[in-house]
């Protein structure tokens, strides 16, 4: 299977192709298409494994096929990530692999003023990227609204709840609309994360790598 094979939007393929990017990874082969088909995904990756791509590919192909502004203070897809640098990262390959498409992409995490995120989430957003108390804060004060959201990956599931986010997590899910897409990634399946996936995901394709 090559990257051509999986039928991105030519501003993808393009910026895979000037990055480089030749073959899938496997998570990427079986990820990609049931994302791209509209499933829901249960994901068992460690990082390293090319799992952001896997998710974030078929995140920006989705947005720019139906493309619409978003309102302001909402977003369409939200990933939620455990840590500031994990949430950075993620924004950067959405950045990266999303150069040459109109979106617009925010991070928000805690331990930093809310101020410019607040400015930054007020047009609206294509992709939030955020930790989640620093989200919880935001939607607390209305600064950002999910009720329009299109898409939702939760990221390393296990250190979020290792890290105790659980209960924000939930919070954070009793917000999105019912009729959405959602992929859990996890390193390991312990028997909360396996709750929490039957909570949160339907009929969901799993995949292990
Ligand atoms: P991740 O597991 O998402 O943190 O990705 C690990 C690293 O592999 C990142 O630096 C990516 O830029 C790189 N990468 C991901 N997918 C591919 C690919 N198909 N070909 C080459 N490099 C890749």
């Amino acid at each position: 299977t090559s990257f051509t094979d999986l039928q991105l939007a030519e501003p993808l393929s393009r910026a895979l192709a000037a990055d480089g990017y030749e073959t899938p990874t496997p998570i990427q082969q079986k990820a990609i298409p049931p994302l791209l088909a509209g499933s829901d995904l249960l994901g068992i990756a460690q990082t390293g494994t090319g799992k952001t791509a896997a998710f974030a590919l078929p995140i920006l192909h989705r947005l720019a096929a139906a493309r619409r502004r978003p309102a302001g203070r909402t977003c369409r897809a939200l990933i939620l990530a455990p840590t500031r640098e994990l949430a950075l990262q993620i924004a950067e390959s959405f950045n990266r692999y999303g150069r040459f498409l109109p979106l617009r992409v925010a991070c928000v995490f805690g331990g930093v003023s809310e101020r410019p995120q607040i400015q930054a989430l007020q047009p609206g957003v294509d992709i939030l990227v955020a930790t989640p108390g620093r989200l919880l804060d935001l939607i607390g004060q209305r600064a950002v609204s999910l009720g329009e959201l299109e898409v939702f990956v939760l990221d390393e599931a296990d250190r979020m709840l290792d890290m105790g986010f659980i209960h924000d997590v939930r919070r954070i899910v009793r917000t999105l609309p019912a009729a959405r897409q959602t992929a859990l990634l996890s390193a390991t399946m312990p028997a909360d994360i396996a709750t929490l996936a039957r909570d949160l995901l339907r009929e969901p394709v799993r995949i292990e790598v």
